[in-house]
């Protein structure tokens, strides 16, 4: 299975939109990232379409692939953005998006963070504590302004997903509990640094069913109710992000039957729905491109070892996450089982699993689905330098992030005499 304006010519070689892959690695280089343009901004109005009638802001979660190329022409789509950081910030304003269509989520929010986002006047904080929701109000109150906000309510739903990646669960470090929802708002609506906006909920990631976002939307619509009936008035409603992909036979929840489930519940309120979606935008439009450094036959199991290691994709050691992996260039011999992993000093090095190969010594190969949580959660460990990015654009190849160079591993450093 390829993703999105990925295909297998005739000769058997792979091609992303007009280019051959093989052309990407040996004009920029391997491992590189390579994303398809057009695969992003169709994932981006596959929302805006599915949900034309309700017109949410979608707030593109800029943890997922916060490379300024892609939030640039996110931007230009007319999204919005979800941060959750001060430098998350700074890479929607350095890319042209407009801090006014920005949420600010994350749990530990610095004061310095909070003073940066009022400055810039972004649209709302999503508040996921009591404490944080009191820094919030100080930092306002000696900027003689008002900080909107929303609460991220813990619905206390199953999302029925990976538990590193399951969020709204009590036992999770995040939002406040439903049942303390009512108290911390009536709290906020006394707060004269604080102007009561909106609520959230974000249960979690790689989501493919459509139950838990009912239920989790109807407990949300349920306290608006009971605040409304205190005389606190909510003005939008934040579903969150989560919506998942295929990366390997998932069975999604089609778009328009989320839409539609989505806007049925909400039909006849006054509510602006808004979204945050991340991984669903970027995750199928990219791939880590690599080469095989050499085959290792052993007695157990056989290895691929590629220039591309854990560093630079984490997901699978992390999440154990399945990518496919697939040759650029497709040989006639037949297919061995290997596990494909990196050089770095690590068991838990590896990007895939006992996976059927016809591939020599030099390919080059495509991990799939790496456009989400791949660039966003490489690290220099080992000493390697992160890879660079590359924007397919029709016939067009964008370098968006060039290769890091050794230099600026240790440009911080500092050697004592
Ligand atoms: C990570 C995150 C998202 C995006 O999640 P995806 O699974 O990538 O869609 C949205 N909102 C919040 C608060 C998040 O932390």
């Amino acid at each position: 299975m390829l993703t999105p304006h990925l295909q297998r010519d005739a000769d058997g070689s792979l091609r992303y939109e007009r280019l051959p892959l093989a052309t990407i690695a040996e004009r920029f280089g391997t491992p590189s990232y390579v994303y398809s343009r057009a695969a992003i901004s169709e994932n981006y109005r596959a929302y805006r379409d599915a949900f034309a009638r309700a017109a949410p802001l979608i707030c593109y979660a800029v943890k997922a692939n916060s490379t300024l190329g892609v939030l640039a022409l996110l931007a230009a789509e007319g999204a919005g953005f979800d941060i959750v950081s001060g430098g998350e910030l700074q890479r929607v304003i350095a890319a042209g998006g407009d801090p006014a269509r920005t949420i600010f989520s994350g749990v530990g929010k610095r004061r310095d963070e909070i003073e940066l986002a009022l400055a810039h006047g972004i649209r709302c904080f999503n508040v996921e504590s009591e404490a944080e929701l009191h820094r919030i109000n100080e930092v306002a109150l000696a900027h003689a302004i008002r900080a909107r906000i929303s609460f991220r309510i813990n619905p206390d739903v199953d999302a029925k997903t990976h538990p590193y990646i399951s969020t709204g669960l009590k036992s999770n470090k995040f939002g406040v509990a439903h049942a303390d929802a009512v108290r911390l708002y009536t709290v906020a609506a006394a707060m004269r640094g604080i102007e009561v906006h909106g609520i959230e909920c974000h249960i979690g990631s790689q989501i493919t069913e459509l139950s838990p976002y009912v239920d989790a939307l109807r407990r949300l619509l349920a306290l608006v109710d009971q605040l409304s009936a205190r005389g606190i008035a909510v003005k939008h409603l934040d579903l969150g992000g989560g919506r998942g992909i295929r990366y390997q036979d998932e069975t999604l929840v089609p778009m328009h039957q989320f839409a539609q489930a989505v806007e049925r519940e909400m039909a006849g309120r006054a509510l602006e729905l808004v979204l945050e979606p991340g991984r669903s935008i970027v995750g199928d439009a990219g791939l880590l491109l690599t080469r095989v450094e050499y085959l290792k036959p052993g007695e157990t199991k056989n290895f691929a070892i590629v220039d591309a290691a854990m560093n630079d994709l984490i997901r699978p050691t992390l999440y154990d996450a399945f990518h496919a992996v697939v040759p650029v260039v497709q040989r006639a011999e037949q297919a061995v089982c290997y596990d494909v992993v990196g050089p770095v000093c690590e068991s838990g090095d590896w990007l895939a699993k006992a996976r059927p190969l016809a591939i020599a010594q030099g390919d080059l190969l495509a991990v799939l689905c790496a456009g989400a949580y791949g660039m966003t959660m490489a690290s220099n460990y080992n000493t390697r330098v992160r890879p660079c990015e590359v924007l397919i654009d029709g016939e067009h190849a964008h370098v968006i992030r060039e290769r890091e160079r050794f230099a600026d591993l240790i440009a911080h450093e500092r050697i004592v005499r």
